[in-house]
């Protein structure tokens, strides 16, 4: 797999993000910064940068970006070759929260900078419902040069129209749940509307999908894995997706899915697995309101 072969996604900010990258959800399982798992992380991500990944998911959430900015140092890839997100933990939703933890991020990726910064979850039932002040301090990080892009994540379609109304800024991107089995149109097509981009989380469902007749036959009629169909699946939707897994053999797998198109019969037939609400595998975003403790860092949050 070359680099190159990965397609970019032009944000409206003229950025240009490649449109697959790696996810880090669960690298390692428990979500806990120790040093054992700090390593693990960094040769997990190393591998991935080393299979010709560029673009990197994590979260302050995640506990791992210790074990990111590790496997980023150790990689030896120019750093203007790398397209890093993290995104902001649910407790550090005031404003000078967010500064604060922004540099946190930073210095725990060992970065100068970052391509991209989302807000995690609205929680709109939180902080008087008020996500409204987080995102001007988000689009604030912009000013100095130490932050390139500023988006969302899990915002239904209200929360967007009042960010935008409330500061005049619009997200790059909006980062939700988004697979076979859970299309969420009336998000994706809420966010296509103001020209923000879609990346897609959970993009294989997590493995719930990876079973499914109807994927099966495309995949074995086409020589690919299931995974791989359904990769293909949402970058021809144009969605920005980042699967996780800590083996090489899928690691690389995910990776080689730029050499095939599905034809739009076999589109549709996946499109046409949608189960609506019932498909969705992740907190709903408008009730969502998780913070982790400080003492517990997230081992028992969803996502
Ligand atoms: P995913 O859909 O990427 O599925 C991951 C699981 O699928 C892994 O546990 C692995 O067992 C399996 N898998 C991966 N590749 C495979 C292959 N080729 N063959 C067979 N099985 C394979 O799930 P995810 O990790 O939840 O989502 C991807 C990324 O999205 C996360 O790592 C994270 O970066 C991001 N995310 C963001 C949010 C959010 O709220 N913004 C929520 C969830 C995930």
């Amino acid at each position: 797999m070359k680099t190159h072969d990965v397609p970019t996604i032009t944000l409206h900010n003229g950025k240009r993000i490649p449109q697959l990258g790696f996810g880090t959800l669960s690298v390692p399982p428990d979500r806990n910064p120790t040093p054992s798992n700090t390593a693990k992380t960094a040769e997990v991500v190393g591998l991935a940068l080393a299979c010709g990944y560029r673009h990197v998911d994590t979260a302050q959430m995640y506990g791992n970006e210790r074990g990111v900015g590790r496997a980023i140092a150790e990689s030896g890839v120019p750093r203007e070759e790398l397209w890093i997100t993290s995104k902001l933990g649910n407790g550090q939703h005031r404003p000078e929260d967010v500064r604060r933890s922004f540099d946190e991020t930073l210095s725990k990726l060992g970065l100068q900078y970052l391509d991209l910064f989302l807000i995690h979850w609205p929680l709109p039932t939180l902080y008087d419902g008020d996500y409204v002040s987080t995102w001007k301090a988000m689009t604030e990080l912009l000013a100095d040069g130490r932050l390139r892009a500023a988006g969302v994540s899990n915002f239904q379609p209200g929360h967007l129209d009042r960010i935008m109304a409330e500061t005049g800024v619009v997200p790059v991107v909006n980062q939700i749940e988004v697979h076979p089995y859970f299309r969420n149109d009336s998000v994706r097509k809420a966010t296509r509307r103001h020209g923000i981009a879609i990346e897609a989380w959970s993009p294989l469902g997590q493995g719930h999908l990876l079973s499914d007749p109807v994927i099966t036959e495309i995949a074995s009629g086409l020589g690919k894995t299931v995974a791989q169909i359904i990769l293909r699946w949402h970058i021809q939707h144009g969605h920005i997706v980042f699967p996780k897994s800590m083996h090489r053999e899928r690691i690389e797998e995910n990776l080689s899915i730029f050499d095939f198109e599905l034809s739009d019969r076999e589109e549709a037939a996946i499109d046409s697995l949608d189960k609506g609400e019932a498909g969705r595998i992740g907190p709903n975003p408008d009730t969502f309101a998780w913070v982790p403790s400080e003492s517990t860092p997230t081992p028992v949050a969803p996502r």
